[in-house]
């Protein structure tokens, strides 16, 4: 094995690191990590699932090995898929953890999915929305994903936005997970952009958590609009490179999560609906894959459509939850 085949050169002193294929159903059991040299020390951008071992800090070491460079970790969210190389970082390298301040508790947890955070944010019951109970699930994550080891200290984004003095800095984008945040580098314009759309499945904004906001992934998209980036580094999947390609992109997604806020809108004003029948009659639609991920997406809508008092819903018992156009 060589590392070099997992990086690769995105910008002057910008390379990404793209994790070997290791996956668990759909799921790639570790995100991308970019590693940028900046005039005060090298900064990581995500650090890995447990499933990338020890591949972060020897990559590291044999690019910046001769150099006594301070090493900074920031964070996009607290996904184990992201945080789980950062107890390595400090232990093999001395580094220091940053995050924003809503997603500070998960990433010092270094838990694969912490339900009770979760929980408060789910309109239906945890067996509808996962088509298995609750045990099941934890236990599946808990196998898959590993679990990382809990850090002591960490840094606030908020207080100390570029310690390592690499022009990027970090841009709220929240609605996948709480506290979600894209990093971005006027001079070049990369963002890396965490889980905010997906180019392995046709762009699809990323709504795959419980706690997952549409409103807030909708401004998030309109935040990049603005920013004109020239090149999005993702969370997963390939780096969209070139502003037509990017603003091709980012219209997609915009429009995915348009057009299937408009369905379920009109799905629930002709019938009462469960998520059931609305994650069985918009298979297709690019919101996958699979049936947990398209029913995390289309729940995020109906907690939108609650909030906005635009649906009501009653539990039905069976774990169906039936909403009815208001
Ligand atoms: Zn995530």
């Amino acid at each position: 094995m060589t590392i070099e085949q997992y990086l690769s050169q995105i910008d002057q002193g910008v390379i990404l690191l793209t994790p070997p294929r290791q996956r668990f159903l759909q799921w790639r059991r570790s995100a991308n990590i970019v590693i940028i040299d900046g005039s005060s020390g090298v900064t990581v951008i995500d650090s890995g699932g447990t499933s990338l071992g020890g591949l972060l800090t020897t990559t590291m070491k044999r690019l910046y090995g001769n150099k006594d460079s301070q090493v900074y970790c920031q964070h996009t969210h607290g996904h184990i898929d992201h945080i789980a190389g950062s107890s390595r970082i400090v232990k093999d390298l001395g580094g220091s953890i940053y995050a924003s301040r809503d997603a500070v508790p998960y990433v010092l947890e270094q838990t694969p999915i912490n339900m009770n955070r979760e929980r408060p944010h789910m309109v239906v019951s945890f067996r509808e929305l996962f088509s298995a109970p609750a045990w099941f699930v934890n236990g599946v994550i808990r196998l898959s994903m590993g679990k990382g080891r809990q850090l002591s200290d960490i840094h606030l984004l908020e207080d100390d936005p570029d310690p390592g003095e690499t022009g990027f800095r970090p841009i709220p984008l929240p609605g996948h997970h709480i506290g979600h945040t894209g990093f971005f580098n006027d001079e070049s314009g990369v963002l890396v952009a965490g889980d905010l759309i997906d180019p392995r499945h046709k762009m699809k904004p990323v709504l795959t958590s419980p706690s997952s906001k549409w409103s807030e992934m909708k401004n998030a998209l309109e935040t990049v609009v603005a920013l004109q980036p020239k090149t999005i580094i993702p969370g997963h999947g390939d780096p969209i490179v070139g502003r037509a390609e990017v603003s091709s992109s980012v219209q997609r997604a915009v429009k995915t999560l348009d057009d299937s806020m408009d369905y379920v809108t009109e799905f629930i004003d002709s019938r009462p609906a469960c998520l059931h029948d609305l994650s069985q009659s918009m298979i297709g639609m690019g919101i996958g894959p699979g049936t947990v991920f398209r029913n995390m997406f289309i729940h995020s809508i109906l907690a939108e459509l609650l909030r906005e008092c635009r649906v009501s819903s009653h539990d039905e018992g069976r774990n169906k939850t039936v909403f009815t156009g208001s």
